[in-house]
């Protein structure tokens, strides 16, 4: 996919500011740090446009990145910091629970995960709550050249079985620092967007 245009087009905590273009959309889960920033990045080819690591006690938002006028990715905030307060969890919680269950033109999640670890009870939890509502789910281990070749497979087969991966849900090697994977998952992208 050639990424001719991409831009922050919306800023929304709630409905009413989301985009009314109707455009379909991909949203991009992940826990803080995973690289999920760098995953924007890195498909859209532009370096700064997605800004690394929120941190708790920022305004959390979902960000809409426009792309060649024919897609969205829908920034959600990064999930698993340790220590933000109560109140800011549950904000959190209610917008994303919002756009998830009932954005007609949400087509699938990519949820991003560390090739090199095994998911996370948060990463556990996320990927049964987007199955709980139906949503399509094409999971991302990314960070795959921190792990020798000889061992990708392996490490899929953690992460698969650990988050009881639905068989119809793919799972694909992605890396920023290399940009394996980057033409395979924008096909996929675009075929659920298409549908
Ligand atoms: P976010 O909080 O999920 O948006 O994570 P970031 O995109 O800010 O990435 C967190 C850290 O991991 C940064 O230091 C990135 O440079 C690094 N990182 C992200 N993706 C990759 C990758 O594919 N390979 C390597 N080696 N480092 C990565």
């Amino acid at each position: 996919m050639k990424v001719t245009k991409a831009e922050l087009a919306r800023v929304a905590v709630k409905p009413d500011q989301y985009p009314t273009t109707r455009l379909p959309e991909i949203a991009l889960s992940g826990r803080s740090n995973v690289g999920k920033s760098s995953f924007i990045n890195k498909m859209i080819n532009r370096k700064g446009l997605a800004r690394t690591s929120q941190k708790p006690g920022k305004t959390q938002t979902l960000n809409f990145y426009e792309i060649n006028e024919q897609i969205y990715f829908v920034d959600v905030p990064g999930y698993g910091f340790a220590k933000v307060p109560k109140s800011e969890r549950e904000a959190w919680g209610k917008m994303i629970e919002t756009y998830l269950q009932d954005r007609e033109q949400l087509k699938a999640v990519v949820q991003i995960v560390d090739l090199r670890h095994p998911p996370s009870a948060d990463d556990k939890m996320m990927y049964q709550w987007l199955k709980h509502f139906d949503i399509p789910v094409i999971v991302v281990a990314t960070k795959s050249d921190k792990i020798p070749k000889g061992k990708w497979q392996k490490h899929l087969k953690v992460i698969a079985k650990d988050l009881e991966k639905a068989e119809s849900d793919p799972i694909m090697l992605f890396s920023s620092e290399t940009a394996q994977g980057k033409e395979e998952l924008w096909k996929k992208i675009l075929y659920y967007a298409s549908n």
